[in-house]
């Protein structure tokens, strides 16, 4: 198989499993959408896929993904800012990415309403939750979650939407604990769904490891890079 159409192949798989494992959970596949996390791969590489229909593209890396979307400007694709934001680069954000994952402090979550708000857009925030007490691992701790959600929601953007949860599996960790914790994660939607409201409905969770595991758990959003693109270099 040659680099180019690998992508390609990959995303087939990646759709079928993903398919299969909403199917096992008694849900409707179209209530999961793939976000492909296409940081460090080129251009190329994302026309593939591209071509093949994918519109959700992941991020982490501000300078780097703000080249390749103005690549596909005309496209209408949806960016989905995934790695960890520098507060100072908070403001880059609105009208370039439609989708923060990564949010776990107040004043990351002003600065991009802030900058929303003047340009009239905006912009759907996740709360990154360090479920797993990672210290390697950026996010909220469980116990901090509702407060933060509390003083965003207080801020007076319009153009922030917080929407949901996202967290980040521990690579080392046994498969039964990676489960026990996207389980939780989605308990702690349900709490903040019945504190704050309806607009808590996303959870943005499993990697191309652990995707088909948490569409069993509840992910309504699934960020998988190498199942799609191969090894990153
Ligand atoms: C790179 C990345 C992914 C995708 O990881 P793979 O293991 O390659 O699927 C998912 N989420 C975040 C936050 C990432 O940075």
């Amino acid at each position: 198989m040659t680099p180019l159409n690998e992508a390609a192949s990959g995303l087939e798989d990646v759709r079928r499993r993903m398919a299969e494992a909403a199917q096992r959970a008694g849900r409707r596949a179209d209530s999961v959408h793939l976000i492909a996390a296409s940081k460090t791969q080129p251009i190329a590489a994302l026309q593939q896929l591209v071509d093949c229909g994918q519109t959700r593209f992941g991020e982490s890396r501000m300078q780097e993904a703000l080249v390749k979307i103005a690549h596909f400007a005309e496209l209408g694709l949806e960016w989905h800012f995934i790695g960890h934001l520098q507060s100072k680069k908070a403001r880059l954000v609105p009208g370039q990415f439609s989708w923060v994952h990564s949010i776990d402090s107040a004043g990351t979550a002003a600065r991009i309403g802030a900058e929303a708000d003047r340009l009239g857009v905006s912009v759907n925030l996740l709360l990154q939750v360090n479920i797993a007490d990672d210290p390697a691992k950026h996010g909220v701790p469980e116990s901090g979650l509702f407060a933060l959600a509390e003083t965003i929601l207080a801020q007076p953007h319009a153009g922030i939407r917080l929407c949901g949860l996202m967290t980040i599996g521990r690579a080392d960790a046994p498969a039964d604990v990676t489960r026990k914790n996207f389980a939780r994660l989605r308990e702690l939607l349900e709490q903040c769904r019945r504190r704050f409201g309806s607009e808590f409905r996303e959870l943005s969770m499993g990697m191309s490891g652990d995707y088909e595991m948490a569409i069993e758990e509840g992910a309504t959003l699934v960020r998988v890079g190498s199942a799609l693109f191969g090894a990153r270099a």
